[in-house]
Formats: structure tokens, C-alpha cells, sequence
């Protein structure tokens, strides 16, 4: 088994950011601790991406702070910063004329300098541990679109990464593929990694995640435990956009 970097807690204080006059981060708190799981609800437009292309300065933030366990990453090096997190997003994006496995070995190639051998064996080694071993050599289009998914979770992983962040990473997927992404999502956060998830499946908010985190309008409007969000919640806001989604 190759050796995981050891997971990162993560802090996002105070963000701010803007798209011209459009405020979409108007100082929003957020926190994930070291091997735990932090979800990201909320409308649509309330600003989950624009946060977590924050966090990973995609966008630079205006204003505030991004610490990794508790030190502050404003100051490094952008790419350094991107390397240490693992992204997943809604689009898999993978290349469609690459197999599966050299979708996966191409990060740990070109970015940290693995010989050809040593990427292919570490992106088997991941397929294997999203059980796609056997689709190494297919290319992503003879895929299922939740595979294909997987495919891309093991070529996050295949970084190393301390912290993965996933950005509705099932709401492009057929309704009857989305079971088997989460299932690995929860594998994972079980496994103790640290995970940003944002996501419109409140099953998983509820039943994985540490901490919940309600977004509306580039704030956060509650935070908190998935019991006391999701049965106690504070605000008329959180309660109507429940009745909306649950
Ligand atoms: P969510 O992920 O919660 O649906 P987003 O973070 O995608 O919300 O978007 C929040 C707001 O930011 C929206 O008003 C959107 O139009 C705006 N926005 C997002 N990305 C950009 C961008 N690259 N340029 C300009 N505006 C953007
Ligand atoms: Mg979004």
C-alpha cells in the first residue's frame, strides 16, 4: 500500500470575494478538522464553488485568511497550495483519448516526477482502491458516468493529497450511479481524510459529514453538527430551504 499524506485540518476566516460588484463571499467562516468531513449546503448561486476555489485560490480572496493546520497558506506558492488539495468536481473531465490509467498517472508524472513505471503501478494501485482495477486500460468512454467519476476520485488520490475538496461531485450522474460515488466518498471520510464536500444530497450531509455548514447569499447562515442543522434548524432560511430539498 502506498503511503497517504497525513491528513490537514483547514480554516477559511473571513472570506471575502467579488465578481466586479457582485459580492458572492461576503465573509464567510469555515473550518475542517484534521481527518474529518465538512459539507457545504445551500442554493444554488449562494456561493459553495466560488468558496472552495477560494480556499484552494483559484480565486485569491480579497479578504481574510486560509490556514492549514493553523498556518496561515496566503503566502505560498499558489501551485504548492493546489497540490496539497485533491479536487473532484461535477465534470470528470478526463482525457478521452487516455486509458483510465494514464488519466491517473498523469499528475503524479508530470507534476511530481514519477518514472512511467512507478505512475502506472501507483495508478493501478488506486483504480484498485476504487475497484476499477480491472478498467485500467478502457478508455473513460466506455465508462458509466459513475466510473468515470471514480476514475477521477483515484486520480485525485493519486497526488497524495492532505485535504480532498468535491464540488457536486454526483449531480451530473443518472440517479441509479450516484449510490456508488458516495459510497466511496464515505469510504473515504471514513478512512480519515479530510473532506470540503459541497452537495445537494442531504442523505450524505446528514449520516457522513462532522460538521454542516449552510450557505446563502455568500454567508453563512448556520453551522454546526448535521443533527442540530437538520433537526433543530435556527433560522427560517435553513428550514426552507429543507422543505425544499429534503
Ligand atoms: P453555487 O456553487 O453555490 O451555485 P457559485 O459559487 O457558482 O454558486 O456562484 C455564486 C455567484 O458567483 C453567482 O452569482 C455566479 O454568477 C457568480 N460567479 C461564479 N463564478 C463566477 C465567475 N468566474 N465570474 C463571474 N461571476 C461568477
Ligand atoms: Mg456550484
Amino acid at each position: 500500500m502506498t503511503t497517504q499524506n497525513t491528513p490537514v485540518s483547514l480554516t477559511g476566516e473571513n472570506i471575502h470575494l467579488s465578481f466586479g460588484t457582485n459580492k458572492v463571499l461576503r465573509g464567510v467562516d469555515i473550518h475542517v478538522d484534521a481527518g474529518k468531513t465538512t459539507t457545504v449546503i445551500g442554493p444554488s448561486g449562494s456561493g459553495k464553488s466560488t468558496l472552495l476555489r477560494a480556499l484552494n485560490r483559484l480565486h485569491e480572496p480579497e479578504q481574510g485568511d486560509i490556514l492549514i493546520d493553523g498556518k496561515s497558506v496566503l503566502k505560498d506558492n499558489p501551485d504548492k497550495l493546489r497540490q496539497r488539495i485533491g479536487m473532484v468536481f461535477q465534470h470528470f473531465n478526463l482525457f478521452p483519448h487516455k486509458t483510465v490509467a494514464d488519466n491517473v498517472a498523469l499528475g503524479p508524472r508530470k507534476l511530481q516526477g514519477l518514472s512511467k513505471d512507478a505512475a502506472r503501478a501507483l495508478a493501478v494501485e488506486q483504480l484498485e482502491a476504487v475497484g476499477l482495477g480491472a478498467k485500467a486500460d478502457s478508455r473513460p468512454g466506455n465508462l458509466s458516468g459513475g466510473q468515470q467519476q471514480r476514475v477521477a476520485i483515484a486520480r485525485a488520490l493519486a497526488m497524495k493529497p492532505e485535504i480532498m475538496f468535491f464540488d457536486e461531485a454526483t449531480s451530473a450522474l443518472d440517479p441509479e450511479l450516484v449510490k456508488g460515488v458516495l459510497s466511496l466518498m464515505a469510504d473515504l471520510a471514513s478512512g480519515g481524510m479530510s473532506m470540503i464536500v459541497v452537495t445537494h444530497e442531504m442523505g450524505f450531509a446528514r449520516s457522513v459529514s462532522d460538521t454542516v455548514v449552510f450557505m446563502d447569499h455568500g454567508q453563512v447562515v448556520e453551522t454546526g453538527p448535521p443533527s442540530a442543522l437538520f433537526e433543530n434548524a435556527e433560522t427560517d432560511r435553513l428550514r426552507q430551504f429543507l422543505a425544499q430539498v429534503l
